[in-house]
């Protein structure tokens, strides 16, 4: 009837101006956020196959908000990118993660690869190879143990711009892993001509392994890709010990998931770094 279209309406504008509310508010908060020092980085490990050592860990930012507690990324890095203000805080993502690195370093645990998300609108930013390059001289981290990850459907939103500014990142020493792997519609052309050393499966195609032969064969192509091209191999969204047992069985090169450990902060990272046994 007419007047329930109405009410559905109504109900529909409300939820959302809610949500442009919302959006106004959190990017007014984010300028705040990084002079009040409200962001932390959370650290999930990366197993190597065989399950003997914890290879890397993945950087993942949190937003501790003063009133509305814990903001998960899905719901701010849209909005940084959108107005720009990824760049400030992608610049922060990458000397936090060195100084941490560094400092583990110092401690004595010197082998973890450290990977870090990188933004379209940062990877594009003019100031980003002198950001880099500052860090890697303020923290004194090896740029062979940094690895950068970036979204299979930025890079093939503009794969000629990307290629060239991944080659330049390449050439500081830093590795590159392209994340999302099989959610970004990659010609394989532009894959053969990227500098990168690792595909990331994502976890779209994992959850599902041992239920679902459609993502088990999304997984096991891109494992041969990988393999084909001579890139490394790492699944995210490893949840369940048969997604290990079949992507163990099919060469992947390393995992990452709940299975092991979920993102944590960064002492108690290190912590289950250090007391890591096979069981
Ligand atoms: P992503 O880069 O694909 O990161 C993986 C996400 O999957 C993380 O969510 C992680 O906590 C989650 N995850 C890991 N293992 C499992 C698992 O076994 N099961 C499930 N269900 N989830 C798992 P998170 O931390 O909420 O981050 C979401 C997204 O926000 C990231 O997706 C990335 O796109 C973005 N993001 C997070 N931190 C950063 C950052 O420092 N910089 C940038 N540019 N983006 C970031
Ligand atoms: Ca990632
Ligand atoms: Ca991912
Ligand atoms: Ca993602």
């Amino acid at each position: 009837s007419k007047s329930d279209g109405r009410k559905q309406y109504s109900v529909y504008s409300h939820a959302q101006s809610q949500g442009m509310e919302e959006r106004l508010n959190l990017t007014a908060d984010l300028r705040h956020g990084l002079q009040r020092n409200e962001f932390e980085l959370y650290y999930q490990p990366q197993v190597s196959i065989d399950e003997a050592r914890i290879v890397g860990v993945e950087a993942l930012i949190r937003w501790h908000h003063p009133e509305q507690g814990m903001v998960p990324p899905d719901k701010f890095i849209g909005i940084a990118e959108e107005t720009g203000q990824i760049i400030d805080m992608g610049r922060w993502i990458i000397r936090e993660a060195c100084q941490q690195l560094q400092s583990w370093s110092r401690d004595g645990m010197s082998d973890v690869r450290m990977s870090i998300n990188l933004a379209g609108p940062q990877i594009m930013s003019d100031s980003l190879l002198d950001d880099i390059r500052r860090v890697l001289e303020e923290t004194g981290v090896d740029p062979n143990s940094l690895e950068f990850e970036i979204t299979e459907s930025f890079i093939m939103s503009q794969p000629e711009n990307t290629i060239a500014r991944l080659n330049q990142i390449k050439s500081l020493g830093i590795k590159l892993s392209i994340d999302d792997f099989g959610t970004g519609y990659s010609s394989l052309g532009y894959l053969k001509r990227l500098p990168i050393d690792k595909l990331k499966i994502d976890k779209s195609f994992v959850f599902d392994i041992g239920r679902c032969s459609d993502d088990e064969a999304i997984a096991v192509a891109v494992i041969g890709l990988g393999q084909s091209l001579n890139l490394q191999v790492i699944a995210e969204g490893v949840e369940e010990a048969q997604h290990v047992e079949f992507l163990r069985d099919h060469g992947c090169d390393e995992l990452q998931g709940f299975y092991y450990s979920k993102p944590l902060p960064a002492d108690d990272c290190a912590d289950f770094i250090r007391h890591y046994r096979v069981e």
